[in-house]
């Protein structure tokens, strides 16, 4: 499988608004590894992680917000709190040296889950620009 099938069979789902696997991970009907929580918000290990430490952070009641780009102003507060919520997510995984936060927004830039998230990537030296 070359670099630009992977890329576009990761992109596959659309956002159709419907439910997605994170409302079994909220619900616990699914298994993930927790590794924060508060009443807004749940930070998890990505099953699939791409760095030494890659965890997602998710609103848990969705409102919209399936991506970025659907966001409008009353999303504002639950937005600031996610930000802050990753710092501390950061914080508490040890990678205070260097993390990144990566939102994924639409089929271009390979979004797969139509729940917003944030990726919290760190524990190893990052490259720039991304892939
Ligand atoms: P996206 O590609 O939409 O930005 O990110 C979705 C992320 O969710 C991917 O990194 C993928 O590995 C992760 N993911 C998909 N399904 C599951 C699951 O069932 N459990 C966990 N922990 N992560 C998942």
């Amino acid at each position: 499988v070359n670099e630009e099938a992977s890329a576009k069979a990761a992109a596959a789902s659309v956002d159709n608004g419907g439910p997605t696997i994170f409302d079994k991970i909220i619900a616990r009907e699914i298994p993930s590894t927790i590794i924060y929580e508060d009443d807004k918000v749940l930070a998890f290990r990505d099953i699939n992680p791409q760095a030494p430490v890659h965890v997602l952070l998710i609103p848990k009641f969705r409102d919209g917000l399936t991506q970025l780009g659907k966001a409008e102003s009353r999303h504002a507060e639950i937005l600031g709190h996610l930000l802050y919520a990753a710092k501390v997510v950061a914080e508490k995984e040890g990678i205070v040296d260097g993390f990144r936060v990566v939102i994924n927004n639409g089929p271009e830039a390979c979004q797969s889950v139509y729940h917003l998230h944030l990726h919290i990537l760190g524990g190893r030296q990052m490259k720039w620009p991304p892939g």
